[in-house]
């Protein structure tokens, strides 16, 4: 189908595939076994000026927003969606600092995100505090210097390799998630470390990990916006973020779908490939379907998005639901079409199918979004 991309939606499609078929292929599945950070590549793609696709020319970026953002992370995650979560973490845990933070915050950090110095992280989720985002218990206390911030944060990707972290804490507790705000904290501040690291069931070469802190003093310029604006914050982040996610996913169903159509013209069985029996053939048909739908989704909830809209929840969580599930159904046909070899690890096949499952998990749930769906709809919005 035909997009329309521009100039630039070119460009960044044509450097995030080379980096994919050249840089990302040939390690992808050592990545997975040894469950490593693909720090080299986080390097190739900072020296293509991928990692600040989304952040201002003012401050070092390529201009673009979440449409050519979503078309990087689709790119990567065609090859591998562990190495595509990492980078596109670094937009999530840098987009409230865009959006909300000081000229003087911005400066000071945004450039070295720009150029891939500083990798982001961001972090809400706790024990008591995954779909019920509201229930987090991480205290920031005003002292003199600024904030003793106590807590566990936990499933937080990009968590241990990044320089940079926004964190979600309660600066008033009596006003509940009404009396949080977010911060900045830098890798490295006393009273700030790293607990548990995931073992996961797929994204082998995303980090997951914990972070611990203890009295950690964050000066008072490290507050992002207004106090006690920082479940509101979060909230539009995740607006922002979905369609990422669902380009995440459409990445690695297209991924699925190409190598399942690959086999299935060469594997031979009672004398035919397997692509000329009509149940194979309805299967690649269905998933080709879906896997463009999806695509078309996250391009128009990406393109609203950077259109300046004001509400957007509607649009995000539908892309990220839809494509999400697409990827799962995709992933798991394309097994299924590799038969018995499928299940292996000698082929890409069975990683992507556990790949998928997390686009259908994080950041928001897709029981949770269909909540949120139907909550935009009862608001009778017009279309
Ligand atoms: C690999 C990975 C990376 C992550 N990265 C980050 C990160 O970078 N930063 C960060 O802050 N967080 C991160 N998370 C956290 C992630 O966003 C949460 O795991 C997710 O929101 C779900 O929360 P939960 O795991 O506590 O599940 P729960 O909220 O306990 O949900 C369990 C089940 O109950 C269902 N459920 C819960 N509430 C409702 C409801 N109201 N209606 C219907 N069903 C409901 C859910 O859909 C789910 O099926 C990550 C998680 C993982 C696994």
């Amino acid at each position: 189908m035909e997009y329309f991309l521009n100039e630039l939606q070119k460009t960044v499609k044509q450097m995030a595939r080379t980096i994919a078929q050249e840089k990302i292929l040939p390690v992808r599945a050592e990545l997975d076994e040894k469950e490593e950070f693909p720090w080299s590549i986080m390097k190739d793609l900072a020296d293509t000026d991928l990692l600040g696709i989304y952040i201002p020319e003012e401050y070092g970026g390529l201009g673009g927003g979440c449409f050519e953002l979503c078309l990087a992370t689709e790119e990567l995650s065609r090859v591998c969606a562990g190495v595509a979560v990492s980078y596109a973490a670094n937009s999530l845990g840098s987009y409230t600092l865009l959006e909300y933070g000081s000229q003087e915050q911005k400066q000071k950090y945004l450039p070295d995100i720009a150029r891939g110095k500083k990798l982001t992280a961001f972090a809400i989720t706790e024990e008591t505090a995954g779909s019920d985002i509201g229930n987090i218990k991480t205290t920031a206390t005003k002292t003199g210097d600024g904030y003793l911030i106590n807590g566990t944060k936990q499933f937080i990707t990009n968590g241990g390799e990044a320089e940079l972290y926004t964190i979600i804490a309660l600066t008033d507790k009596e006003r509940g998630i009404r009396g949080a705000s977010a911060f900045l904290v830098e890798k490295g501040t006393p009273g700030f470390s790293f607990g548990r690291k995931e073992k996961k069931l797929g994204i082998h070469a995303s980090a997951t990990r914990e972070l611990v802190f203890e009295d950690c003093l964050v000066p008072e310029e490290n507050v992002i916006g207004r106090l006690g604006m920082g479940f509101a914050m979060a909230m539009r982040l995740f607006d922002r973020s979905r369609p990422g996610i669902g380009a995440q996913a459409v990445g690695l169903a297209q991924g699925a779908l190409e190598a399942a159509l690959d086999y299935a013209k060469n594997r031979v069985q009672f004398e035919h490939p397997i692509i000329s029996f009509q149940a194979i053939q309805h299967m690649l048909a269905n998933m080709a379907t879906e896997v463009e739908a999806a695509r078309a989704l996250v391009y128009g909830a990406a393109r609203t998005i950077d259109s300046g809209a004001k509400g957007f929840s509607l649009e995000s969580a539908m892309a990220k639901v839809f494509a999400s599930d697409v990827a799962m159904r995709v992933t798991t046909d394309a097994v299924q079409i590799f038969g018995g070899v499928g299940y292996m690890r000698d082929y890409p096949i069975e990683k992507m199918m556990r790949d998928a499952k997390i686009t259908q998990i994080y950041e928001g749930t897709n029981q949770v979004l269909r909540n949120v769906i139907a909550s935009e709809l009862r608001k009778e919005r017009a279309f």
